[in-house]
């Protein structure tokens, strides 16, 4: 019954040392029960959650300041040392609890290399043996980007900040302000049309009255 009212052990630890895996963040007879469970259901059932859910919030960074304000709350519980920088734990777990969800076989596989790596594993040799990896002109986060899902609520709050950030322009803007902001979507041209789509601010101003007029038929007496 602990369990379910106080959590795991690990979350009163910096989320820096969580466990990569929520099957070892288990006590052992917890574990026992887990195990028996996972072998009849799928691996999805693995996968690790954020401490406050993605959908929770509509602007990503009102979710960052949550889960910020999360970790001081608990460090003020357990008399922890303060973390220094909350937010940028809580963009840390944030991050790396959605690769974990998303990108479970490339992380087998570089856990356990095999001869034919996944597609998109080779694609990330482009950042780190490829060209870019070797020059000095661009900043860390742009030869360094964070890997996002395509089809995930965080990189959809991601790309809305990334919208906002250059005034609501279109996609070809949005996808350049997501990679000069240090993040990397596989098809990422698919993934900003669909969160523009849905753009209120965009759909306001695009349907307004005063919109450019449909273009006509040059008169006959012209040239
Ligand atoms: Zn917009």
């Amino acid at each position: 019954m602990q369990y379910w009212v106080s959590g795991p052990k690990w979350i009163a630890e910096n989320p820096i040392n969580w466990p990569s895996s929520s099957l070892d963040s288990l006590s052992s007879p917890n574990k026992d029960i887990f195990q028996s469970a996972v072998l009849h259901t799928t691996v999805s059932d693995s996968i690790v959650e954020p401490v406050i859910p993605y959908e929770r919030f509509s602007k990503l960074s009102k979710l960052i300041k949550a889960t910020a304000f999360f970790f001081k709350f608990r460090d003020l519980l357990k008399h922890n040392v303060p973390t220094s920088d909350p937010d940028h734990c809580a963009r840390i777990h944030l991050f790396h609890t959605m690769q974990q969800q998303i990108f479970q076989k490339e992380f087998a596989y570089l856990n356990d290399p095999k001869d034919n790596p996944p597609e998109l594993v080779k694609d990330l040799n482009l950042f780190l043996d490829g060209r870019i990896a070797q020059t000095s002109v661009y900043e860390y986060e742009l030869i360094h980007p964070i890997l996002l899902g395509k089809h995930h609520p965080l990189t959809e709050l991601v790309i809305s900040d990334c919208h906002e950030k250059c005034k609501h322009l279109g996609i070809g803007a949005t996808l350049t302000k997501l990679r000069l902001s240090g993040f990397w979507v596989p098809q990422s041209r698919q993934a900003v049309k669909k969160v523009l789509s849905k753009c209120f601010t965009c759909k306001k101003f695009n349907n307004l009255a005063f919109k450019y007029p449909k273009l006509t038929n040059l008169p006959k007496t012209q040239g």
